[in-house]
């Protein structure tokens, strides 16, 4: 081999070697940029994901219910208060504004957004078995880049507690004014009785200056029971808590109510064993107690007996209860007592000048405590209520 030769091989070695490493080194460049891009990719994807998660998370979160639907009228999310609101389990992805909902007013709501941009605070009902609810609706028609239509958007407000805060309130300041009104017009016209000449016999004189002397006493019962209970909704009533042992506290609003007790010839009995200690505002207990005594003395059997009891109980509670053996409370009427101015016996409570306040102002001051009320009867055979309250801590004076 001539040395031409061998340079000319040499250098179809070298180009070999060099085309092969070349091809190599693009081979593996082109692998890198492969195995890049699919990391890239698979990043975005689980950007996309945790975006979409956050979005259904934060979606899931909202009070308001809320349906985005697309531009074939079938729904592309919907959240869970939405499905708790029409009763369907979401996201309900594909289906129809109807078929999710089944009602019509909201796929009517849809359609009107074909040639209105939005319509907002659309007032809906919703008929259920166990209560009708009230939504508020604002639904805007959403648009793509190019304005083109794109779905909607649908939130639905539910305004359901608010109506019936707002019924409760009406009905509230309906009761008031009836209660104010009946005193004053009694007022009014054994005023007007004595204008008219009354005045002259001092027989109808004092007795209608009697009226008078009653029914503005019933006023002033009326107003500070009221003052008493707004202060307590608004949480502007102060508790001054300490450990309060109950047979004392039992004791002393049972002294109370003694007088009108011996004129009832109700026998009063302090059965509160001692060493039951609550936490609780001395006054605030006091004046509990006494709206249950006068309850169960009022309400309760002439010559009866109202029997005050206690126990301490499991968690660092304790009890205590005013037990009367009178006619009792007739069964439909033991959910509604704690009420403000519900009256199981109507006539019973005007006749005895009841505000019809008194056991509302027990539950709420209880409660103001973190305590617990409840009442349990078997008519005929008398009534007990009953308040729990939190153990009082540390070393009260034992009686
Ligand atoms: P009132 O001013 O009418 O006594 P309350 O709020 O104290 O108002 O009581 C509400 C109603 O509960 C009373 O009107 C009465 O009908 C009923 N009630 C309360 N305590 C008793 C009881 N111990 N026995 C029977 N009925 C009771």
């Amino acid at each position: 081999m001539t040395a031409l030769e061998i340079l000319l091989l040499l250098a179809l070695v070298a180009t070999i070697t060099v085309a092969w490493w070349l091809r190599l080194q693009l081979q593996a460049t082109r692998e890198r940029q492969v195995r890049e891009l699919a990391e890239q990719r698979a990043q975005r994807e689980a950007e996309l994901r945790t975006q979409a998660e956050r979005t259904a998370a934060l979606f899931d979160r909202m009070v308001e219910g809320i349906i985005v639907v697309g531009a074939t009228g079938r729904i592309r999310i919907a959240n869970r208060a939405a499905g708790a609101l029409f009763n369907f389990i979401p996201p309900a992805a594909d289906r129809t504004v109807l078929e999710a909902t089944r009602h019509h007013e909201v796929a009517a709501l849809v359609s009107r957004l074909d040639r209105e941009p939005e319509v907002l605070d659309h007032e809906l009902r919703i008929d259920g078995l166990a209560e009708t609810r009230h939504l508020e609706v604002n639904a805007l028609a959403l648009r793509s880049a190019d304005g083109a239509r794109d779905g909607a958007i649908l939130v639905f407000h539910d305004l359901t507690r608010l109506r019936q805060l707002e019924a409760v309130r009406q009905e509230f300041v309906a009761n008031v004014s009836h209660e104010l009104r009946t005193p004053l017009a009694l007022i009014k016209s054994a005023a007007e009785t004595l204008i008219d000449g009354g005045k002259n016999d001092v027989t109808i004189t004092a007795r209608f200056l009697e009226i008078i002397d009653k029914h503005a006493n019933r006023l002033t019962l009326l107003i500070d029971d009221l003052l008493l209970l707004a202060r307590l909704d608004s949480g502007r009533v102060e508790l001054n808590l300490q450990p309060v042992p109950l047979r004392a506290a039992a004791q002393d609003a049972l002294d109370d109510a003694a007088l009108i007790a011996r004129a009832r010839g109700v026998r009063l009995a302090n059965e509160v064993p001692p060493g039951v200690v609550a936490e609780a505002d001395p006054d605030r207990l006091r004046q509990v107690l006494a709206n249950l005594i006068d309850n169960a003395i009022k309400y309760g059997r002439p010559d009866g007996t109202v029997a005050l009891r206690g126990r301490a109980l499991a968690g660092a509670r304790v009890e205590i209860s005013v037990r009367d053996d009178g006619p009792g409370i007739p069964t439909e009427a033991l959910v509604r007592v704690f009420e403000r101015f519900y009256r199981a016996d109507k006539a019973r409570s005007r006749e005895q000048g009841g505000t019809g306040l008194g056991l509302a102002i027990v539950k709420n001051v209880v409660q103001a405590h973190g305590g617990e009320v409840r009442v349990e009867s078997t008519p005929g055979e008398g009534a007990e209520f009953f308040i729990t309250l939190r153990a009082g801590i540390g070393s009260a004076n034992q009686r």
